[in-house]
């Protein structure tokens, strides 16, 4: 299960984070992991469940995953839609090769510190 190392990841940057700003403690994280990352969500959350309690900065802490849609653009007109799952097909020609922008990032969105 890979995401125990982003979710390790993750709180390192945490912990650095509440160092630089003299806090003593996490209260809210806000991650957004688009849907191209290969990440499952569920996985990420069971692994921030556990070691979030394993250091006292995170411990209690609140984890909210967003989920930013990907934009597909369209082969044959360029047309582009936001879409968390793979569109079938372009909604304005049915041409079946889309192309994915974004949407592969594991970003830290929000952070809040006490
Ligand atoms: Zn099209």
């Amino acid at each position: 299960m890979h995401e125990m190392s982003l979710v390790q990841g993750l709180i390192d940057q945490l912990v650095a984070l509440a160092a630089e700003h003299d806090k003593q403690r996490i209260l809210t994280v806000t991650v957004d992991i688009g849907p191209l990352s290969g990440v499952a969500i569920d996985s990420f959350q069971f692994a921030f469940d556990i070691l979030s309690k394993e250091n006292d900065l995170t411990s209690g802490a609140s984890l909210t995953i967003i989920n930013s849609p990907a934009t597909y653009r369209c082969v044959q007109c360029g047309y582009e839609e936001s879409a968390s799952v793979r569109p079938d097909q372009c909604s304005k020609c049915q041409e079946n090769l889309l192309i994915p922008e974004g949407g592969d990032a594991i970003t830290l969105n929000q952070v809040e510190l006490e």
